[in-house]
């Protein structure tokens, strides 16, 4: 079995984080290298890779991930927010495991490097 990602023990409390918001099917959790006074990230429980490999009938938690970050967003960046997802290793992702970046709490700039 492939060795577990970060994240993967996030979820399984191997690890500690700063968990903001938790349902049954995903986690909010304070990213450790903030880019902003807000910087969560919010993850599926059941992994999916990264979104460019995400299938059809991962539809309903794709969805539920999105209303997830945008209540984090409201919560936390009243005046704005950015949503990020980086794929590939071009595309600046670092951990496979699908992850929303919730940014907020300073004026942010566009576009991004
Ligand atoms: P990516 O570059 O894959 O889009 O984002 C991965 C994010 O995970 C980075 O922003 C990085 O700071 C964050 N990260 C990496 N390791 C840890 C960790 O152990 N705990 C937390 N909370 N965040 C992490």
């Amino acid at each position: 079995m492939a060795d577990k990602t970060i994240f993967q023990k996030i979820i399984d409390r191997e690890i500690p984080a700063s968990i903001e918001y938790e349902d049954e099917a995903c986690l909010a959790f304070r990213d450790i290298a903030a880019q902003a006074p807000t910087h969560l990230l919010v993850i599926p429980k059941t992994p999916i890779i990264r979104i460019g490999e995400a299938e059809d009938s991962d539809a309903a938690v794709l969805g539920h991930l999105l209303l997830v970050a945008r209540k984090m967003g409201n919560k936390f960046g009243p005046k704005g927010f950015r949503l990020v997802i980086n794929n590939g290793p071009d595309g600046g992702e670092a951990v496979p495991h699908l992850h929303i970046h919730v940014l907020a709490g300073r004026k942010l700039e566009w576009p991004p490097g």
